[in-house]
């Protein structure tokens, strides 16, 4: 086991990197500009679930234009409650 990889806590093994260097958009919220980062996709082999972790890079300001689409980051939903 890396301690790099990230592990499923339902399925209990190691997730598999599906995509690197993954951006993710931080939308603008009180007053902070959006920004763009770039993460590790993970998938888990067994039930799917995905995960971006790792993140590095950190772009930001009204000149980034990403080439690709963005997974926006959801401040809506980050209240709810984790499942046990
Ligand atoms: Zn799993």
């Amino acid at each position: 086991m890396s301690t790099l990889t990230p592990i499923c806590v339902k399925c209990r093994l190691e997730m598999r990197c599906v995509k690197n260097n993954r951006l993710v958009a931080d939308p603008e919220a009180d007053g902070f500009p959006s920004t763009y980062w770039l993460g590790d996709e993970y998938e888990c082999p067994d039930c799917g679930c995905r995960i971006v972790t790792g993140f590095g890079l950190a772009m930001s300001g009204p000149k980034v234009q990403p080439e690709e689409a963005a997974l926006m980051f959801d401040y809506e939903r980050k209240k709810e409650k984790a499942e046990a």
